[in-house]
């Protein structure tokens, strides 16, 4: 089980460590049943770090090259020297704002693997998508694109979150049903390709608008190894709770 925090761009350097010792220092009283990640902006990551020893380090993104005249851009053995052992990769707000493509993202996760970090990748249908019944194949082709290029080595360090986009910041989260029956479709594709092993070490998470009040719910389907926690991440009480509702 996996729970992880996506901060977005919120939280200026000093609200950021200290909403990362809060969580930290609570698991570390309190040791959680599940791995517990949080994911600062970039410029925080390192003095974050510091006040880590229980809670897990992730980036929001990096970039598809190694090093260069990339003005803005930061590279994921940058990331891997602050301490960062996630990288998120493929968050629909990327998708949709930066255009990045399944293509694309082939490439960061391949970079993100060579620095020895673990891809969270993040995949899921738009609401036309979903209301025109064309989910299963978005998401289908989505994993394909990014994942499939992947040896079986590689692909055992990945982790996988579905997160409708319909869901994400809007106050709608898909019903435990919705939720269940698209982990269960991904993992079969994993099967199909990587083999029963790697379907079941697989952890997929869920993501989009889970609150305390219903992660228990969603967690408690078989296909959901946890979840993906954006807004109630920046409340530590909130994102505790729902590591808690494991
Ligand atoms: C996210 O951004 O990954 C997310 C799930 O956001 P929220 O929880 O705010 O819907």
């Amino acid at each position: 089980m996996i729970v992880a925090g996506n901060w977005k761009m919120n939280k200026n350097l000093q609200e950021g460590i200290e909403l990362a010792k809060e969580v930290n220092d609570f698991f570390k009283e309190n040791p959680a049943e599940a791995e517990v990640i949080i994911a600062p902006p970039y410029i925080h990551l390192a003095d974050v770090a510091r006040s880590l020893s229980i809670v897990k380090l992730s980036s929001q993104n990096s970039a598809s090259e190694t090093s260069g005249a990339y003005t803005g851009e930061i590279s994921a053995s940058m990331i891997k020297s602050t301490g960062a052992e996630y990288v998120i990769l493929g968050h629909s707000e990327r998708r949709s704002y930066f255009g990045e493509d399944d293509d694309l993202l082939f490439r960061k996760i391949k970079l993100v693997l060579e620095q020895e970090m673990k891809p969270i990748f993040c995949c899921g249908e738009v609401l036309k998508e979903r209301e025109s019944d064309m989910h299963f194949e978005v998401v289908k082709n989505q994993v394909e694109t990014a994942l499939f290029g992947l040896s079986p080595e590689e692909f055992s360090e990945i982790v996988i979150a579905y997160e409708p986009v319909w869901a994400i910041g809007t106050g709608v989260t898909a019903t435990p049903a919705q939720a269940q029956e698209m982990h269960a479709f991904i993992r079969d594709l994993i099967r199909s390709k990587f083999g029963e092993t790697a379907a079941d070490d697989l952890s997929i998470l869920y993501g989009g608008s889970c609150k305390p009040s219903n992660a228990r719910e969603i967690f408690e389907n078989p296909d959901v190894d946890g979840g993906l926690i954006g807004g109630a991440a920046l409340h530590a009480e909130d994102f505790i709770k729902i590591v808690q509702s494991f």
